[in-house]
C-alpha cells in the first residue's frame, strides 16, 4: 500500500505550503516523481489522491506524477549512469553486472500556487456616470 504512503506524504506537504499563503493564493498543482521501480504507477497514485482529499480543502488539486531516475553502476566497465526505467544491461559496453547504487521512492518535488486576481469588487464608478 505505497501509494497511501504516499498520499500521506503529499498531503502533509500541501498541509504545511498552505500555512505559509495568503488568502490570495490556491494551491493548483502538487508536482511529486516516483520511483520506476515502485509498485505505484501515476495513474493510481492520482485515482487514491482524489479520494483522499475528497471533501477536503484540497480537493481539486492536480497531481502531476514524474518518474525518479535511477543510479546503476556497471561491474563491468565501472560506469556509473543514471536511467529512467530498470535496466539489465550496460548502454555502454552491454556488460549486465549491475548494481542499483541510488533510489529514491518518492518526493514532492513542487507545489504550485495561483494568485487570484485582486481588487475584484472594487471597481471605480466614476467613469460610468453619463451626461445628459
Ligand atoms: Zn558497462
Amino acid at each position: 500500500m505505497h501509494d497511501l504512503t504516499f498520499c500521506q506524504e503529499i498531503l502533509t506537504a500541501l498541509s504545511e505550503k498552505r500555512k505559509k499563503l495568503t488568502k490570495n493564493h490556491k494551491i493548483k498543482v502538487a508536482h511529486v516523481s516516483i520511483s520506476p521501480l515502485s509498485h505505484v504507477t501515476p495513474e493510481t497514485l492520482r485515482e487514491t489522491f482524489a479520494v483522499m482529499v475528497k471533501g477536503t480543502p484540497f480537493a481539486g488539486i492536480k497531481l502531476n506524477v514524474g518518474i525518479l531516475q535511477l543510479g546503476i553502476k556497471c561491474e563491468s566497465c565501472k560506469k556509473g549512469f543514471m536511467v529512467d526505467k530498470p535496466t539489465f544491461e550496460c548502454p555502454e559496453c552491454h556488460g549486465q553486472v549491475l548494481n542499483l547504487i541510488y533510489q529514491k521512492e518518492f518526493v514532492v518535488d513542487s507545489i504550485e500556487t495561483d494568485k487570484r486576481p485582486k481588487g475584484t469588487g472594487k471597481r471605480s464608478k466614476k467613469a460610468v456616470t453619463k451626461r445628459r
